[in-house]
C-alpha cells in the first residue's frame, strides 16, 4: 500500500494505485453499482460476492484513505456515526472507555444514551489533562477515545502520551480526525490503534455527501472490524463513494487556502475589542499551541469565538452575509455554527455550560473565499451588534 511513499501527500492524492481503472484506464474510479456478483462454480467464490460484503468502488475508496492515514486497512461508513458507532462495537458489555469531555455531540449521544444500554460505561475527562486521564483508569478500561482538537473548544490532546497510557493498560486508542485530516495530522504514527472520520466535512469538502470512513494499522484488528463492517452493515453507498474520492484530490489545496484564512480570521477576532476569546491552536497564546506544532503539520481550519451573549450573538449572525450559517463543517465555503444549538445540542444545558459551550460561542469554518471579504463582512457585522445590544 505504500508503494510510492517517496511522493508527497499531495501528490499521492492523485497518484495513488487506483489513479486509473485496470480494466479500462479510466482515470476516474468507476461507480459499480451491482449488490451482487456472479459466481463462476459452487466451490469457488470470486473476490467480491455480495456488495455489503465488498464492492469495488467502495474499497477503491477505503485503500485511498488507509494509504493517507498510513494505515493497512480502510472502512468506508453510511456517515461519521456509523463509522464511529462501529468501532464501538469493539468493546464489550462490561467494559469501559474514557472520553474526551467536549467531543462531537453525536458521539456523546451514542456514548451516553446507547453504549450504557449495552452495558458498556464511560468517563468523560479533560484529555488534555493526562493526569486525569490516569486517575480515569478503571480495570475494565478497554478503551480510550480521543477527539483532537476537540469540538467546539479546539482543545489540544498529546495523542502520543494518551497512546503510551493506552498501551500500559492494554487498552485500544481511537482517535477522530475530522478537523485536520491525514494532510496534517496521522494519528497512526502517533501510536493511535483506530482513526475516525466524518468524511462529510473536509475529506469530501463540498457540503454535498454523508459519509464516515476508519483506517487502522494492525492486520488483527482490522480483520475484527472488518467483521463488524460486515456484520452491523452501516456500509457507504458507490455514489457517495466517488463522491469522496473526488472531493479528495482536492484535499490538500483546500486545506491550505482554508488554513491561512483561518490563521487571518482569528488574528482579527483576537485582536477586535468586541469579541470576548477566540480558541485557535494555531495562535501562539493557544494553550495547546506548541503540541499542536508538535504532532500536526498544521492548526486545521476551525476557530471557535465568543461574543458577549446570546443577544449580541443573535445580532452578529442576522447580519453577517457571507458563511453559511448551518450545521457541518469543512467545506468549500465558510460555514458558521452555533454550537449549544446545533453541533452540541444533544448535549444536555448543564454539561454544555460545563464545558465552556456558551451561548456566546460561535464556531467558525473557513472556506475558500478571500479571508479579507470574510474580515470586512466580520467587521461590519459586530459593530452592528454593538450599536444593537448596546443598553
Ligand atoms: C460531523 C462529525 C462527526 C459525525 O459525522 P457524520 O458524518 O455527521 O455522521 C463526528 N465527529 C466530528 C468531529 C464531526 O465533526
Amino acid at each position: 500500500m505504500s508503494e510510492n511513499k517517496e511522493f508527497s501527500f499531495e501528490t499521492r492524492l492523485l497518484h495513488n494505485r487506483h489513479k486509473f481503472d485496470s480494466a479500462t484506464g479510466a482515470v476516474s474510479v468507476p461507480i459499480q453499482h451491482a449488490s451482487t456478483f456472479h459466481q463462476a462454480d459452487p466451490e469457488q467464490f470470486g473476490k467480491y460476492d455480495y456488495a455489503r460484503s465488498a464492492n469495488p468502488t467502495r474499497e477503491a475508496l477505503e485503500d485511498i484513505i488507509a494509504e493517507l492515514e498510513e494505515g493497512t486497512r480502510g472502512f468506508a461508513f453510511a456517515s461519521g456515526m456509523a463509522a464511529i458507532s462501529t468501532a464501538f462495537l469493539l468493546l464489550s458489555a462490561g467494559d469501559h472507555v474514557i472520553v474526551t469531555e467536549d467531543v462531537y455531540g453525536g458521539t456523546f449521544r451514542m456514548v451516553t444514551s446507547v453504549l450504557t444500554r449495552f452495558g458498556i460505561e464511560h468517563t468523560f475527562v479533560d484529555m488534555t489533562d493526562l493526569d486525569s486521564v490516569k486517575a480515569a483508569v478503571r480495570p475494565n478500561t478497554k478503551a480510550i477515545y480521543m477527539e483532537t482538537p476537540s469540538n467546539p473548544l479546539l482543545k489540544v490532546t498529546d495523542i502520543r502520551a494518551v497512546c503510551s497510557i493506552a498501551k500500559e493498560i492494554g487498552a485500544i486508542t481511537y482517535v477522530d480526525n475530522t478537523f485536520l485530516t491525514p494532510a496534517l495530522q496521522k494519528p497512526l504514527n502517533l501510536g493511535a490503534d483506530i482513526v475516525l472520520h466524518s468524511a462529510t466535512k473536509f475529506l469530501s469538502g463540498h457540503s454535498d455527501v454523508v459519509a464516515g470512513l476508519a483506517v487502522v494499522k494492525d492486520p488483527e484488528l482490522a480483520d475484527r472490524l472488518y467483521f463488524l463492517q460486515n456484520s452491523f452493515g452501516a456500509v457507504l453507498g458507490v455514489q457517495d463513494a466517488w463522491l469522496v474520492m473526488r472531493g479528495l484530490k482536492t484535499l490538500h489545496v483546500r486545506m491550505e487556502h482554508s488554513m491561512k484564512a483561518a490563521v487571518k480570521v482569528a488574528e482579527f477576532l483576537a485582536a477586535h475589542p468586541h469579541v470576548k476569546a477566540v480558541y485557535y491552536p494555531g495562535l501562539p497564546d493557544h494553550p495547546g499551541y506548541s503540541l499542536q506544532r508538535d504532532q500536526a503539520s498544521g492548526a486545521g481550519a476551525v476557530l471557535s469565538f465568543e461574543l458577549e451573549n446570546e443577544s449580541a450573538l443573535n445580532s452578529f449572525v442576522s447580519n453577517v452575509k457571507l458563511p453559511v450559517f448551518a450545521v457541518s463543517l469543512g467545506a468549500v465555503e465558510s460555514i458558521l455554527s452555533y454550537p449549544a444549538k446545533m453541533s452540541h445540542a444533544s448535549m444536555p444545558a448543564a454539561e454544555r455550560e460545563k464545558r465552556g459551550i456558551t451561548g456566546g460561542l460561535l464556531r467558525l469554518s473557513a472556506g475558500l473565499e478571500n479571508p479579507d471579504d470574510i474580515i470586512r463582512d466580520f467587521t461590519a457585522a459586530l459593530e452592528k451588534s454593538k450599536v444593537e445590544t448596546r443598553v
